[in-house]
């Protein structure tokens, strides 16, 4: 179910972090490796955010990655610092548009959610009460994904720590929706946040790079994976993985 991940490094294009390695994300849209809990493909659209001098910017669609035509020409003129992306396959229920796809974003921040809340939406409507009524009316599409993003981006706009605002957001999740899986990524373009709670999750860190990924994109040894219900958060010279 779904498949993302973030980059921060030395400029690279699009097109050689997302459609060129052997198991790219591309690849990972149609023949992904270790989905647990459902789905087989990741059609139902997809998206990529990435850092610019003015910030991240966004190149969503609600449509296969393997059917955008515009993407591969993008992506080979693209370079970035610090990216993430995601193929989404669609909770069942869950409405296909471009508003559903990964990644949210607000200010600095971009996240991403692989996963789903159990028993949505009435299971979390208690912690619906928390957030402005305007957050909830505001909401970038009626998924457990945008309103987890909704509960996250309250704690961050509040001064929460990112890997606290993380972890206090499964924590919530967790004790509201009991089985629910809580992949959470998130970047500020410096430094990436992840969690694991019931999906797979690998990093990988060289000298001046790390990815995060729901699977490694080629066969390099560099790859780690993350053990479940971990926190991790990782830039490109340290790294911590936690119990969640
Ligand atoms: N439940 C989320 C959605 O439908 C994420 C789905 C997934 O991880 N497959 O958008």
């Amino acid at each position: 179910m779904c498949r993302h991940l973030a980059y921060v490094g030395p400029p690279v294009t699009l097109a050689a972090l997302l459609l060129d390695p052997p198991h790219s994300l591309l690849r990972q849209s149609w023949a992904p490796r270790d989905m647990r809990g459902g789905g087989t493909i990741n059609a139902d659209g997809f998206g990529v955010g990435y850092y610019t001098h003015a910030g991240p910017v966004r190149y969503r669609r609600a449509s296969p990655m393997w059917s955008d035509s515009a993407l591969p020409e993008l992506a080979r003129v693209t370079t970035s610092g610090a990216v993430l992306a995601a193929v989404r396959s669609a909770t069942v229920g869950m409405p296909v548009t471009e508003g559903a796809c990964a990644p949210f974003h607000d200010g600095n921040w971009l996240f991403s959610h692989n996963g789903r809340v159990f028993g949505w939406p009435s299971s979390v409507a208690k912690l619906a009460e928390r957030l402005p009524v305007t957050d909830l009316l505001t909401l970038d599409a009626p998924t457990d994904a945008a309103f987890l993003w909704a509960l996250l981006r309250h704690r961050l706009r509040g001064g929460a720590d990112p890997a606290e605002a993380l972890a206090a957001t499964v924590s919530e999740v967790d004790a509201a929706a009991p089985g629910s899986r809580l992949n959470l990524l998130l970047t500020d373009g410096r430094r990436v946040y992840a969690t694991t709670a019931g999906h797979s999750l690998s990093l990988r860190l060289d000298k001046s790079a790390v990815v995060v990924a729901s699977e490694p994109y080629d066969d390099d040894p560099a790859w780690r994976p993350v053990p479940d219900r971990s926190l991790v958060v990782a830039d490109p010279t340290t790294h911590t993985v936690e119990d969640l």
